[in-house]
């Protein structure tokens, strides 16, 4: 593990690439052990334990894709004229047969009668008063009609464990009769954020301060994983104080987050501790906004110590903490989408560190492009504010001129 130095070169030969950072920080965060049983309409964003089986075939009866009528195929040619014995409608099936020459009205949904195997879309039919029907187009085979188990087979495995639970899963569970499922327990973060300087939202300002917005960030952030979550609140910039913190963060944490104090200042206490008292981790990443990023365990607790600048915190939230809260929670941390982009004006940057500039994404003639939210410094939050997107320029690069095309990482694959 390499010490921290004050070198401010671009390329530093201790600081790991983002890549084996995030080697590293995978490698260490294992799934929590628990579970518990959940009603699925609390169940969105969970992580199954287990995997869910159909229980049900879905449809569990052959039933119609369309408002029309239902007839035998061998009467299913235009100009037929065929007698109309009855209505199948959602929820009440007809329970007679159909013969040859007759047919039924079916509504979408309706079980199918015996002796239908085809729907005539209403659109391709007319019905007299009396009950006679006459076909305006020849009728296929199977048309319009939806095959008993063609969604889902009984005994299928529809979801695997480990899968973050979306909309469209519950609604499968819901479409199975599945009322509960098993998920992982919610792995817990323990936050903080650290400075003298800081002050909670609803106090003045006093000479010298600044508001907390970290722990706000952070909050909002853990809001859209499937942990629990505690805010110890601002700690001060004293040994004490911050040793004081990481212990009770310690004792029930699966995880601890915290901002600021890890860089090599006097009173960077955070990454000090972590050197002295928890297990290893301090390291510069080869990043921009973001090193230094301290890493390691306090007592049973995974510890991430992410930078206090705003925009580095976020940053590397969404290149770390983000994976690690995944992978805790039972899920799979699978990279981020990522895109291509034409750039619509230059951007500066040295050799040596991958940049994540903060960008507007938008599509343009059928294609994406981006531009710069402006002004890049770790400390303009607004830049993460305005931005959809990071730029990611490698760490080789040298700037990228307008009209490049450029990786894109869309927020919405990183928070
Ligand atoms: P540090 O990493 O503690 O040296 O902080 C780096 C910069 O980020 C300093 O300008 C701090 O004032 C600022 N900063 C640290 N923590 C926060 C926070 N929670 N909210 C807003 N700014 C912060
Ligand atoms: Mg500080």
């Amino acid at each position: 593990m390499s010490t921290a130095t004050t070198c401010l070169d671009e390329s530093d030969p201790n600081a790991l690439t983002v890549e084996q950072a995030l080697e590293r920080v995978l490698a260490e965060s294992e799934p929590v052990s628990g579970t518990e049983t959940l009603a699925i309409a609390g169940a969105l964003d969970r992580v199954l334990a287990e995997p869910v089986a159909a229980r049900i075939d879905v449809p569990p009866a052959r039933n119609s894709a369309m408002d029309g009528y239902g007839l035998r195929a061998g009467d299913g040619r235009a100009g037929s004229r065929l007698r109309r014995v009855g209505v199948s409608a959602a929820g009440h099936p007809w329970q007679g047969a159909v013969g040859p020459g007759e047919c039924v009205r079916i509504l979408t949904g309706a079980v199918v009668p015996e002796g239908v195997d085809t729907v005539v879309m209403q659109e391709h039919a007319s019905e007299s008063d009396g009950g006679g029907v006459t076909l305006e187009r020849d009728a296929s085979p199977g048309a319009n009609i939806r095959e008993r188990g063609e969604d889902t087979r009984a005994g299928t495995v529809i979801l695997d464990a480990g899968r973050r639970l979306t909309a469209a899963d519950i609604g499968l569970l819901a479409s199975q009769g599945i009322p509960e499922v098993l998920a992982v327990r919610r792995p817990r973060v323990v936050f903080f954020t650290t400075g003298d300087e800081l002050v909670p939202v609803g106090q003045p300002l006093g000479p010298g301060q600044i508001h907390d917005s970290n722990r706000y960030t952070l909050a909002a952030l853990l809001t859209r994983y499937p942990v629990e979550f505690v805010d110890l609140g601002v700690i001060a910039d004293t040994e004490e104080a911050v040793r004081a913190a990481l212990a009770q963060a310690g004792a029930t944490a699966d995880l601890i987050l915290t901002t600021g104090g890890v860089s090599v200042g006097d009173a960077d206490f955070v990454s000090q501790l972590l050197q002295r008292e928890g297990q290893v981790g301090f390291w510069k990443v080869a990043m921009k906004p973001g090193r230094p990023l301290a890493f390691g365990r306090f007592g049973r607790a995974l510890f991430l110590g992410l930078p206090g600048n705003p925009v580095s915190a976020m940053a590397t939230f969404s290149l770390f903490v983000r994976p690690a809260l995944l992978r805790l929670s039972g899920a799979a941390a699978d990279p981020p989408w990522t895109l291509r982009a034409r750039l619509l004006e230059d951007l500066r940057k040295r050799p040596g560190r991958a940049d994540y500039q903060r960008g507007i994404l938008e599509q343009r003639d059928g294609g994406w492009v981006v531009r710069s939210t402006g002004g890049q410094g770790s400390h303009q939050l607004r830049s993460m504010s305005l931005a959809n997107a990071y730029i990611r320029l490698p760490a080789e690069s040298a700037g990228a001129s307008a009209g490049e095309e450029v990786e894109v990482i869309p927020f919405q694959s990183v928070f």
